[in-house]
């Protein structure tokens, strides 16, 4: 698939797939959203860790996830 069948802007992308990593749920979800705004991201993504897979919220579940952040040029 072309990446701009998803019709995504020009430039940098964060992306966080639940699917590279195991879960009991088998959980297939993939977020993402601009660089400029891995905060935005971090916030959706910590919100389904601790909803969909029962992680505690707290420093250190958003420092673990902002290191499993893929990064992909859209162009
Ligand atoms: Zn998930």
């Amino acid at each position: 698939m072309k990446q701009n069948e998803l019709g995504l802007k020009n430039g940098k992308w964060l992306i966080a797939n639940c699917g590279n990593y195991p879960s009991e749920s088998n959980c297939k979800v993939v977020l993402m959203a601009p660089d400029n705004q891995r905060e935005d991201l971090l916030d959706a993504v910590v919100d389904h860790a601790v909803k969909c897979h029962g992680h505690a919220n707290n420093r250190e579940l958003r420092n673990e996830i902002s290191k499993m952040l893929e990064t992909m040029i859209v162009s």
